[in-house]
């Protein structure tokens, strides 16, 4: 064998997975499709993650935390959902419990970042850019990538955090559920006259919805979601014009608004892995679970996925099993699944529900955030499944 473990995806999942495996003494490389400038200097993507309690744990943990710069960490204090055209909201605010922020926005390539810094120079750990895993293979001994640039490598255990579409998932034979929304997330920054009182918004307008979530200074992510065939004039059209839209359609609460570099596309397909290992293969990040963003979860799960697994991993390691056996690996995939099964089909079900504009789900979208906001047992539980301040 060649290595310990392949790691198939420099994405945020992948590297989180390696950097989780630094003092395992297990051997690993990680392949990315990717020129290596990408994944060592990641350009801006437009994407504000909304960080869970478990995740600043689980990053301060893998000492990513403190890579990002302050000012790029905005903390949400409050956040507000909105429905149709009504001033009415369900509102959720910090607690003593869940110490002084909700969660915390940072950019998704500030992420990325931290964490390719983190695992630079890891002893354990090799790099090869700019090479796809074309298909592969696995037996009771261990897998086979083979490359495009004509090479393979061999491992005792493939991992695969190469995406929601993730192609080696397929070819190891695991099926997955696919929802395609038939929608596109547009995600922009604006400034603006007003103070947005580290306030995030949710409004589900109907024929579309717009998030408003606060980052450092009166600045703000703006994500904005429409059917397919109105993204392209969204994302051209004339920025004045945007920026009154925008404006209106949050009805001036941030008094004047403009446009801050670039508008991003991210047309909007969520998928849950059938299984999450197959005979000496796992799949983690999105390529486990790619969710819908508006329960702002891919990554948070993502996270939460690979620390369960690199600690299977390693205690396997530490007493000496075989790293990639069924033993080892079933735990993971019945750990994580019990957490992301609801988490999937609980987000698709508001996001049926929050984006039907015929009358009786109108009414029941009213309903639905009345009864939540005044029966404090399930605001409860909606908050916490948000904002996971416990594991
Ligand atoms: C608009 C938007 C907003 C979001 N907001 C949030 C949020 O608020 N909170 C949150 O938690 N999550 C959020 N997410 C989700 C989050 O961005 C994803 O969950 C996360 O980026 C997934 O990381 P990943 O590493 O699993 O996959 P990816 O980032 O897709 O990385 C996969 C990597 O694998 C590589 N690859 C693919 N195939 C191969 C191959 N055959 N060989 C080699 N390499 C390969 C790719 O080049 C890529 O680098 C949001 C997503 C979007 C689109």
């Amino acid at each position: 064998m060649n290595y310990d473990i392949i790691i198939i995806g420099a994405g945020p999942a992948g590297l989180s997975f390696a950097r989780s495996l630094k003092d395992s003494k297990l051997k690993l490389l990680v392949i990315e499709k990717a020129p290596a400038k990408a994944i060592q200097k990641p350009a801006p993507d437009g994407r504000e993650i909304a960080l869970t309690h478990l995740s600043e744990k689980l990053l301060k943990e893998l000492d990513v935390w403190e890579r990002i710069s302050p000012e790029s960490i905005s903390p949400i204090k409050s956040a507000k959902v909105m429905d149709g055209n009504s001033p009415y909201s369900l509102g959720f605010d910090t607690d003593n419990k869940s110490g002084d922020a909700l969660g915390y926005l940072v950019p998704n390539y500030r992420i990325r970042q931290a964490l390719y810094n983190a695992v630079e120079g890891q002893d354990n750990l090799e790099f090869m850019t700019d090479i796809s895993v074309n298909s592969l293979s696995t037996d009771n001994q261990g897998g086979v990538v083979h490359l495009s640039n004509g090479e393979s490598r061999q491992a005792k255990l493939i991992v695969a955090a190469d995406s929601r579409f993730s192609a080696t998932r397929r070819e190891m034979g695991i099926g997955a559920s696919m929802k395609d929304f038939g929608k596109t997330a547009i995600v922009c920054r604006m400034e603006h006259q007003q103070p947005h009182e580290q306030t995030a918004f949710e409004c589900f307008h109907y024929g579309r919805t717009l998030a408003v979530l606060p980052m450092a200074g009166k600045l703000s992510s703006i994500v904005i979601t429409v059917d397919n065939e109105l993204a392209d004039d969204i994302v051209n059209m004339d920025e004045a014009e945007f920026d009154r839209d925008i404006e209106q359609r949050f009805g001036h609460r941030l008094g004047d608004m403009k446009l801050i570099g670039e508008r991003y596309a991210y047309p909007l397909v969520a998928v849950h892995a059938d299984h999450f290992v197959a005979n000496r293969f796992a799949v983690i990040g999105d390529a486990a679970v790619g969710m819908h963003p508006v329960t702002a979860h891919g990554f948070n799960l993502g996270l939460r996925g690979q620390a369960t697994l690199a600690s299977l991993i390693k205690n396997a390691r530490i007493h000496g099993k075989d790293i990639g056996s069924k033993k080892v690996l079933a735990p993971y995939e019945n750990r994580h699944m019990r957490i992301t099964k609801p988490m999937y089909w609980g987000t698709n079900g508001i996001v049926g529900l929050f984006t039907d504009d015929r009358r009786p789900a109108k009414a029941l979208r009213s309903l639905v955030l009345r009864v939540a906001n005044n029966f404090p047992p399930i605001k409860h539980i909606i908050k916490n499944s948000l904002t996971e301040v416990r594991r």
